[in-house]
Parts: structure tokens; C-alpha cells; sequence
């Protein structure tokens, strides 16, 4: 059967990068499909090991990758009072050949990857949506939301978190449970700066921080959400500046980042069903606020801190969402969640968070305040990326149909913008909603 390549890849981060270039150096034709049509500019991975390092050099560019990386040879953990809980690692390079820790800037890796790649005639297509997968007994062919296809013997998803891949070939992943937000800030520094420990770990209750190289010249910190905070509160750059205190100043360095993450532990089950297959890490995660399945994760999580603070399990929301999950515990909430097996799943559980506030639960009353206020940060996002608008219309299913959800959206966004922009609620379908958008936008006569 004749196919454009061997291999279709999708995604364009550093394991497909990497998956393209060795699959090319032994001989197979590749064609990567990239959604993005520039690369990521920002890090997110800040370390790597001796294995890996000696897989990046096995990919040609191991003489590079030692010029944007630096060996890490101590970690240290710390407690609270500063003493020393544990401190390990080892000079120099371990028996592979890397050090046994490497830290790098992910950017300057993937354009050292993508550079190679193409040197090596890898079929780079970005700007392309992987949508859909058709698969045969001989071929795969991959379609893209702009209508093109690209069809191969395989395709391999290096998709990250939410990997369209392994939800088309329904391949199953487990959570393990944990889930924690952390502020990520990556700062640049200004002059060349020794830190000793080169890598650090507070293990202060008050503020898990983590502190550590991000590769020649740059720092990470990373601190952890502590229950009382909102994101919106911890991406304001005067906060990460003054988290960053003790350690740097504004006319010491620049922050290149400062973005809250949230960690999981997913694990995939299986890689593999027939001709279609994933690789790679977790990656990122996009914000849901307000949604279904958004709303039913964050009841997830307060239910999960609640417990962890001394609650009982007679808490409305508590008894709702364990019945709905069918579980007994907090400590399955998280594995619970994810066997729901996607976001429409997971939705049809949102419900449960309604009526536990119906029933007075004040847990579920802050889950659903704090979605309100999450969908309402949005809009200032987008007023930072150039939006100028002074009316806000929250439309679909959740918001028209709950009431307490549309409130607190309401609530929050005459709070944050004082007038300045004006929430409503169109009860229609949302669809028709963009049309009507659309029609008082472009003069009727226009051509389409
Ligand atoms: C703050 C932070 C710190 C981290 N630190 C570390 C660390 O120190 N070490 C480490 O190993 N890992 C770390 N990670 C995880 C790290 O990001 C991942 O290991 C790494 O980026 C995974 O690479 P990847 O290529 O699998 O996925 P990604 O880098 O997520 O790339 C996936 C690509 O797939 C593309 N894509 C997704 N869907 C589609 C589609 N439908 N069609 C086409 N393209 C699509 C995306 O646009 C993206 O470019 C960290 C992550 C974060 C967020």
C-alpha cells in the first residue's frame, strides 16, 4: 500500500522531535503534524537525566545540548528552619557518559532538535490539527481540522497531556491521584550567578518551594498553591516577585514566565492498538474553568482537601460526589475521576455539585464561586492579549441551566472590571448565538 511516510507523528514537542529524528536516521520516512505553527517558546521541562541525555545524542546533537545545559551535581532538601534532610548526587559524568542530572532550557533543545530534523529531511507540517484517525489493516491516514490528510503504515501520538491519539484509539491511562497547582517562575539572570546549592527543595509546609537551575544563565522556582489562593492571585508578576525575595531581585534578573500548572500522574495503559500508538509525557494541561468536567475536577479536589483537613463524609458534596463516583475514600478520587474516561463522561457528574449546594453545602458553594471567578479571569487574559470589548455573553448548557454558576460569574466579573464590561446570558444555543454575533457584525448585503 502507498503511503505518504512510514510514520505519521503527531505533535511537534521534544519526543516527537526526537521520535522523528531516530526513526529518519534508521532509514523510515517520517511526516510530523504540529497544531502550533510556531514552536512554544516558553520551558516547561528544566531536567534531564544521563539516559536521556544519551538518547538527544544519539539523535546528532549531543555537542550542542552540552552548550545549553549544566550538570546538576546536588540536590539538596531542606526543611522549614533551613536544616539539611537529605543531599544527594554525584560529580562529573555517570557511566553513560552524561551526568547523572542535566539542566537545560527546553526551547534551545527543540530548536537544536528541530534543526536537525529537518537537516534530516523530516516532513515538518505545523499549523495542522490532528482531528481524526482512519485505520486499516495495512495504513492509517490522519485528518486535520483544515481538511488535509496525511496517511502512513503508522501513526504515533507524542501529543502530550491530552492526546487526541490515545483518545481516538481509546486507549486507556490511569490517574494515581496527585494532583497539585504550582507556580512555575523562570527568570533569566541578568549576570552569571553561582547558587549552592544548585538545586534545592524547601519542604516547609507553609510553602513547598522548589528552587533549581533552568539550564546556563536561568532559574526555576516553583511554589506551591497553598488552599486558600486563587491562580489569578498567583500570576500577578508583584506576587512572584516578592516569592522570589529572598533569592533575586527585579534588577538581578527578568521573569521570563510565571504561570500556574497543575501536576497529575497519569499513566497510559497500553501504547499501542493496532497501527496507532502514543509516546511521550504528560505536558501541559489547558484550562477548563466553568465547565462540566472543570467543575467536576475542582469538586474532586476540594472534597480531597476537605478530608485531608479533618472533614466528615456526611458533607453534602462529600456524599454526593463519593455516590456518583462510586468510591469510599479521598484517596481513590483522583483514579476515580479519571476512569470517568473523558471530559462528556466526567460532565455528566456536575450535576452532584448543584445539588450539594441546593442541600447547603458550602464546599460546593466555593467550587462554584471559585469556576465564576476562574471564567471571569479569562476575560482578563484576554483584555492582556488586545481584547477590548465592554460586553461579555456566557452561553452553552452549565451556565444557562445553573443558575448559582451564571451568578458567580456574574458576580465576579462586575467585581473585577467595575462596570467596565457587562456580563449577559443568552438562553439560546450557542450556535445560534455566534450567529447572531455574526450577523450584526457584517452588514447582511456583504458577501460572504
Ligand atoms: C512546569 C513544567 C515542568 C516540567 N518539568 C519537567 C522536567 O523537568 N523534566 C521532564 O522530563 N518533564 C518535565 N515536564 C513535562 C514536560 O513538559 C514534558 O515531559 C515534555 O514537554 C513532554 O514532551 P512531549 O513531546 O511528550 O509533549 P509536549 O511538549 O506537550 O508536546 C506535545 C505537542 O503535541 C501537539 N499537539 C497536541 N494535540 C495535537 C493535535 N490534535 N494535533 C497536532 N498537534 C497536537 C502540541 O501542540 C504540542 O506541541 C514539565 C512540565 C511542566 C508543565
Amino acid at each position: 500500500m502507498d503511503t505518504d511516510s512510514d510514520v505519521a507523528i503527531v505533535g511537534y514537542g521534544p519526543v516527537g522531535n526526537v521520535l522523528a529524528i531516530l526513526l529518519v536516521q534508521l532509514g523510515r520516512s517520517v511526516t510530523v503534524l504540529e497544531r502550533w505553527p510556531e514552536p512554544y517558546g516558553r520551558p516547561r521541562a528544566v531536567h534531564f537525566d544521563h539516559e536521556v541525555g544519551r538518547i538527544l545524542q544519539s539523535c546528532g546533537i549531543g555537542d550542542e545540548l552540552r552548550t545549553i545545559s549544566e550538570p546538576a551535581d546536588i540536590y539538596e532538601w531542606r526543611n522549614a528552619t533551613g536544616t539539611t534532610l537529605l543531599r544527594f548526587g554525584s560529580p562529573g559524568d555517570g557511566p553513560s557518559g552524561w551526568p547523572a542530572s542535566s539542566m537545560f532550557n527546553q526551547p534551545a533543545l527543540e530548536h537544536l532538535l528541530d534543526g536537525r530534523a529537518r537537516a534530516l529531511g523530516v516532513d515538518v507540517r505545523r499549523g495542522v490539527e490532528v482531528t481524526g484517525i482512519d485505520q486499516r489493516d495495512d495504513m492509517v491516514t490522519v485528518t486535520a481540522a483544515d481538511g488535509t490528510t496525511a496517511s502512513a503504515r503508522y501513526v504515533v501520538g507524542c501529543d502530550g497531556a491530552n492526546s487526541i491519539v490515545r483518545s481516538l484509539a481509546g486507549l486507556p491511562a490511569t490517574d494515581l491521584g496527585f494532583f497539585y497547582d504550582w507556580l512555575i517562575v523562570d527568570v533569566l539572570l541578568d549576570e552569571p550567578r553561582v547558587f549552592d546549592p544548585i538545586n534545592l527543595q524547601i519542604c516547609d509546609p507553609a510553602r513547598p518551594t522548589t528552587v533549581v537551575s533552568g539550564g546556563p544563565g536561568r532559574r526555576r522556582w516553583e511554589f506551591m498553591r497553598l488552599p486558600h489562593e486563587t491562580h489569578e492571585e498567583l500570576e500577578d508578576e508583584a506576587l512572584a516577585w516578592r516569592l522570589l525575595a529572598p533569592w533575586v531581585t527585579p534588577d538581578q534578573a527578568a521573569i521570563v514566565r510565571h504561570k500556574v500548572y497543575t501536576f497529575r500522574s497519569l499513566l497510559a495503559d497500553t501504547w499501542r492498538r493496532g497501527r496507532m500508538l502514543v509516546a511521550g509525557g504528560w505536558g501541559w494541561v489547558i484550562g477548563d474553568e466553568g465547565s462540566a468536567p472543570g467543575l467536576v475536577r475542582e469538586a474532586g479536589r476540594a472534597v480531597a482537601r476537605y478530608l485531608e483537613s479533618g472533614g466528615t463524609a456526611d458533607e453534602p458534596l462529600v456524599r454526593g460526589l463519593f455516590a456518583a463516583l462510586e468510591i469510599h475514600s479521598s484517596a481513590r478520587i483522583g483514579s476515580a475521576i479519571a476512569r470517568c474516561g473523558g471530559a462528556t463522561a466526567l460532565g455528566r457528574h456536575a450535576p452532584v455539585l448543584f445539588q450539594a449546594a441546593a442541600a447547603g453545602s458550602a464546599l460546593a458553594h466555593d467550587v462554584i464561586r471559585e469556576a465564576g471567578a476562574g471564567l471571569a479571569a479569562l476575560l482578563g487574559r484576554l483584555q492582556q492579549q488586545g481584547a477590548d470589548a465592554d460586553v461579555v455573553v456566557a452561553g452553552g448548557g452549565v451556565i444557562v441551566a445553573q443558575p448559582l454558576l451564571w451568578a458567580s460569574f456574574r458576580d465576579a466579573v462586575v467585581a473585577r472590571f467595575a462596570g467596565r464590561i457587562t456580563p449577559k446570558l443568552y438562553t439560546g444555543a450557542p450556535v445560534e448565538g455566534a450567529c447572531l454575533l455574526a450577523t450584526a457584525l457584517v452588514p447582511v448585503s456583504s458577501p460572504l
